[in-house]
């Protein structure tokens, strides 16, 4: 057929919005959603048969299921793009993927604050105007043993602020083992920087020493600082120097010793079989005067930034003009008070709050999860092509917490025959409900640590459809 004639083919708009097809999608979806799918379907069919680049018939087949297209595309144009994905990757504390849930619990209360109205910065004794801080103050002491506490939007804003407050203008020294980069471009040197406060890094990349930072104070020592190492350690012949040592020093010269935790575990990890990690409240009774750490990471909360210790640093904090600037939302605080009454008893903690649930959750479960799920997708896909089976493997920890710990777990491993694992993966990732998986020489794997019951007949359906997928372009 001529070039010309393949042009008169293609349907025109209102021909389209007239379709059955198109009519119902135009029930639930914006028009303007759906005519722009139809004008992009369109021009890119009239570029195809402009420049040549398929042949005559492939122009024939997209126009005869052009109102699939259009749905399609209306579709992906209409669905979130911040949306929920299944975690397959044994990842717990998932940077990428959101690091910590909340539950139904926490949420609720997040919903009671959220269409209401509250008390966020208002006295319900005096009724006067009150402070967003007094609400997780209590609670944080409480917990950790500190005299004071407040809470900015993530842990690398309360390091900001607390040098800034602290030590602008002024040298704060810390150990050269711990001039740490965290994911996300958090660099020790670069924010102190920010800071407005000069770094003097002492000592060697593998060795610190107590001598190594007394040589190192001056009259413009404003602050010591520690660096939890999170998602790195040097091992072999090392040394460095810890909070209570520098507790000496600092006493000696009257200098605030500061300490950036990272994570901010608030329990005994080890005694759930993870690796030994200092937790907040041993920093502050080792005499630390100021304690930073994450609300998302091992505590399980929403993103913020905890600040506790001495009342004086934390009161001259609030008052820097920093703090309106890193101030947290009311969503944020409602999240992490109800996460943190958990933590007034540790059991119901590390059975409630999801990141802790998963990070101790027994093999056993994990494995009767997966062979659950096995048996699902056993029942489900019967294929040729697609093989499938349990296997012993590890978790991570992730979000730069106990980078060495390797937690033993179960994962679903799918092995496909004459059939690109690469693209299978690749349309997973692309399903409705996203499904994240880690490849492995070949194999595709789903950890059952980060994957919940609820979420299999995603993963069914989802494995179904990737299959016939990569099964019709092969
Ligand atoms: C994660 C981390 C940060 C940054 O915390 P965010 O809450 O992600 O801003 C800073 N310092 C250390 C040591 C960390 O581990």
């Amino acid at each position: 057929m001529a070039q010309k004639n393949l042009f008169t083919l293609i349907p025109k708009v209102d021909e389209l919005l007239d379709k059955e097809n198109i009519r119902e999608l135009l029930t639930y979806m914006p028009r303007k959603i759906v005519v722009d799918s139809i004008r992009e379907e369109i021009d890119l069919l009239r570029t195809c048969i402009k420049n040549k680049e398929v042949t005559e018939e492939e122009i024939i087949e997209r126009i005869e299921v052009i109102e699939d297209l259009i749905k399609h595309r209306s579709k992906d144009k209409d669905a979130y793009k911040l949306r929920r994905v299944v975690n397959g990757t044994g990842v717990v504390i998932h940077t990428n993927l959101g690091r910590s849930l909340i539950n139904e619990e926490i949420m609720n209360n997040i919903k009671e604050i959220a269409i209401n109205y509250s008390n966020l910065e208002y006295d319900l004794e005096k009724g006067t105007r009150g402070s967003r801080y007094s609400h997780l103050e209590d609670i944080i002491i409480e917990i950790t043993g500190g005299e004071a506490a407040m809470v900015v939007n993530n842990n690398a804003a309360a390091v900001l602020l607390v040098l800034s407050t602290l030590a602008k203008g002024k040298e704060v020294i810390v150990s050269r083992g711990e001039l740490i980069e965290i994911g996300g471009s958090f660099r020790v040197p670069e924010v102190m920087e920010q800071s407005g406060a000069s770094l003097v890094d002492v000592g060697t990349t593998n060795k610190t020493h107590l001598w190594d930072f007394e040589n190192a104070i001056n009259e413009n020592t404003a602050a010591l600082l520690k660096v939890h190492t999170s998602n790195y350690r040097i091992l072999g012949f090392t040394s460095s120097v810890d909070s209570e040592e520098l507790y000496q020093l600092k006493t000696k010269y009257n200098i605030p010793l500061v300490e950036d935790l990272g994570s901010g575990v608030l329990i005994d990890l080890s005694k759930y079989g993870l690796e030994y990690e200092p937790t907040v409240q041993e920093s502050l009774k080792n005499g630390v005067d100021v304690v930073t750490f994450s609300g998302d990471k091992l505590l399980g909360g929403p993103q913020a930034g905890i600040i506790v210790g001495k009342r004086k640093y934390i009161e001259a904090m609030k008052k820097n003009p920093l703090t309106r600037a890193f101030r947290v939302d009311k969503f944020t605080i409602s999240a992490l008070e109800a996460t943190l009454r958990y933590y007034l008893d540790e059991a119901v903690a590390v059975k409630q709050i999801p990141t802790l649930n998963m990070l101790t959750m027994g093999i056993e479960e994990i494995e009767n999860k997966a062979n659950k799920l096995l048996r699902k997708i056993t029942d489900n896909i019967k294929d040729e092509n697609f093989k499938v089976d349990v296997e012993n493997n590890y978790s991570e920890v992730g979000g730069g917490s106990l980078p060495l710990e390797k937690l033993p777990t179960k994962c679903i491993v799918i092995t496909l025959d004459n059939l690109s694992t690469q693209e299978f993966e690749n349309n997973l990732r692309k399903y409705e409900t996203p499904i994240i998986t880690r490849l492995y020489k070949d194999r595709v794997y789903i950890d059952l640590r980060t994957v919940n019951e609820e979420e299999f007949s995603t993963i069914v359906n989802g494995l179904r459809f990737t299959l016939s997928k990569v099964k019709g372009v092969h």
